[in-house]
């Protein structure tokens, strides 16, 4: 069913990093690592303690260095370097893609490695010693704060129109280790059924959306998807 030739567009969600080690986030009752997600996640949980959402994003990102890419990952830089026309898009904030060796990747929901400038917008990879600590960062071109470089709840995600475009285009769809309940991503599936798209979802449990996959396999991420690309590359 796949070729050399087949268009892929590929979204992942925290599932696929979860053999990583890095928690998901609706697996624990709304909760993500212990908080709220209104109190980490959203513009307004910035504004009201920003320390608290600081601090939370600090240990995020020196979990970065503690953690490796996973055969779920590894299968997908194997994918891509078989296929002429694929797009890996990402919920995930984390880097495990990239270090995996993923090349065609979008981070629609940002990342943690960058951070952003409040005041000018500029963004910069600050994953030195002196900048996974408590206090917050300023910017090096204007001084101003630095935020997580991340979209909250509220937000616009990133990319959308490359994004679109990619799904119109597409001939399957594969859906790995997402919930099916965070909006815009949970469409994604529609739109590329709308377009013609043969669609497979690869998850733990069954998502939200999981009748409308043309075939679904249930399990982990880790173990099923070398098996399934090896199938797929060698066929
Ligand atoms: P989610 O946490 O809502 O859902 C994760 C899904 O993965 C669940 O349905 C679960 O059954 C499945 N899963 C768990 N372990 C798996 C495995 N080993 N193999 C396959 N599937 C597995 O995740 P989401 O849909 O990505 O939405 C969460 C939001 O929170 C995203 O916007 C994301 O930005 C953010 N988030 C990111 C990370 C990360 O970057 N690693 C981690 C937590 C949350
Ligand atoms: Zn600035």
């Amino acid at each position: 069913m796949i070729s050399k030739e087949t268009n892929v567009v590929i979204l992942t969600g925290a599932g696929i990093s979860a053999e990583s080690g890095i928690r998901t986030f609706r697996a624990s009752d709304g909760l993500w690592e212990n908080h709220r997600v209104e109190e980490v996640a959203t513009p307004e949980g910035w504004a009201a303690n920003p320390e608290l959402v600081w601090n939370f994003y600090q240990q995020r990102r020196r979990q970065l260095l503690e953690v490796e890419p996973n055969s779920g990952h590894h299968a997908l830089v194997e994918l891509e370097s078989y296929l002429e026309h694929f797009l890996l898009v990402t919920q995930n904030v984390d880097d495990l893609h990239e270090r995996a060796g993923s090349n065609n990747l979008i981070h629609m929901h940002g990342e943690l490695a960058p951070l952003r400038c409040e005041e000018c917008g500029h963004v910069e990879i600050m994953m030195d010693e002196n900048h996974l600590g408590e206090n917050f960062l300023t910017c090096n071109q204007c001084e101003g704060r630095m935020r997580p470089h991340i979209v909250w709840f509220g937000e616009m995600p990133m990319h959308m129109p490359e994004i679109e475009k990619a799904l119109a285009e597409c001939e399957v769809f594969i859906a790995i280790g997402t919930s099916g309940h965070v909006y815009p991503a949970a469409n994604f599936l529609h739109i590329a059924r709308r377009h013609g798209a043969h669609t497979i979802g690869i998850n733990l449990d069954p998502p939200e959306n999981v009748y409308f996959f043309d075939e679904f396999f249930q399990g982990k991420a880790g173990e099923i998807l070398p098996h399934i690309v090896e199938k797929w590359t060698t066929e």
